[in-house]
């Protein structure tokens, strides 16, 4: 099958006073229909730009290159009015804050018709009504419900609804960005088992973006491990969950660890700074294995097993210039 979304040497940078803040700094990636991707890494690396670049919700004033292709097509050479009328129908959104995307004074069922109407204006009252509760009821809220206000709602009912919401037009790319961060645990696994559900039966392609490598392990198919605006590794969430390869992966899959342990790690120093990041490996400043390479020579990107692409001189150490193999000596 081919990739319904297929994202190549994508950049996205904000301008800023002292240079450009270079959010996403090439990155490629595909998602197939029906498959679950996570992206995931530390709050600032860039990947809720990454998911807004793909809906064509960046910001005014953000610069971009590169191609995220859908349906044969780079949504960034498309108008936004025409964007705007694909968003919906064809790539939906779920955000963090349901409260401020639901309008307090409508009902449930007022969402819900509002959005058929506008995106399938031939839809007849009672189909509207039928596929809403259709899609209410997959998320696990009770048709009884159908006619109350937001208000009336717990938090994680109302991010069932608003992911309904998102869902009902069947869109064949969903963005998440940080779904269930919000909610407590279980609500959140309950969101995630439903959330698979769902997309298998409509074969709905999610990019579900998450600072959580638990929740990539439990929901995502494969997983985009971003470091400093750069896809580090990529692979079968199962693999890059359980043996990373990538030495960035392997700290955040240690401090994910930790805190459900007593063994409490985190991550050294701070993520870089994007208008002026580290040359070379971005990730060298903080990495246990740096080399003096790591600092001078942007490393390789390698497939360290089937299915898997790592940035890292760790996969090619046969390709390290002479003398540039000792461990990195830092200040
Ligand atoms: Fe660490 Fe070097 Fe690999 Fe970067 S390239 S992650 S600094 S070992
Ligand atoms: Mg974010």
């Amino acid at each position: 099958a081919d990739p319904v979304l297929s994202l190549r040497d994508l950049r996205i940078w904000y301008g800023a006073e002292r240079g450009a803040v270079r959010a996403v700094d090439g990155v490629s990636l595909d998602l197939m229909p029906g498959e679950t991707v996570g992206l995931v890494g530390e709050s600032g690396c860039g990947k809720s730009t990454l998911g807004r670049g793909v809906l064509g919700l960046l910001p005014e004033g953000a610069g971009h290159a590169g191609e995220v292709s859908f349906k044969g097509r780079n949504l960034l050479d498309i108008k936004q009015r025409e964007l705007r009328s694909m968003r919906g129908p064809e790539l939906g959104m779920i955000f963090q804050e349901p409260m401020t995307r639901l309008n307090p004074l409508m009902r449930i069922s007022d969402h819900f018709e509002e959005v058929l109407q506008i995106h399938e204006p031939k839809i007849g009252k009672k189909e509207a009504r039928n596929r809403s509760m259709e899609a209410l009821r997959g998320m696990g809220i009770p048709p009884t419900r159908y006619k109350q206000y937001p208000h009336e709602f717990s938090g994680g009912m109302r991010q069932r609804i608003m992911i309904a919401l998102a869902l009902v037009l069947r869109p064949a790319v969903v963005v998440a960005d940080e779904p269930t961060t919000a909610l407590d645990v279980l609500v959140e696994a309950q969101i995630l088992r439903i959330l698979a559900d769902l997309r298998r039966n409509f074969d709905t392609a999610l990019l579900l973006i998450t600072h959580n490598l638990g929740i990539v392990a439990e929901a995502c198919d494969r997983v985009a491990v971003m470091y400093a605006g750069r896809v580090v590794e990529q692979g079968p969430a199962y693999d890059v969950t359980t043996k990373p390869s990538h030495p960035y992966s392997r700290e955040l899959l240690r401090s994910t660890i930790s805190l459900s342990t007593t063994e409490l790690h985190s991550i050294p120093g701070a993520p870089p700074d994007l208008v002026s990041p580290p040359p070379a490996c971005r990730f060298h400043p903080r990495c246990p294995n740096a080399m003096a390479v790591c600092a001078q020579q942007w490393p390789p990107t390698e497939a360290t097993s089937p299915g898997r692409r790592s940035e890292c001189w760790l996969h090619a150490t046969d390709r390290i210039p002479v003398g540039l193999e000792q461990p990195l000596q830092r200040e």
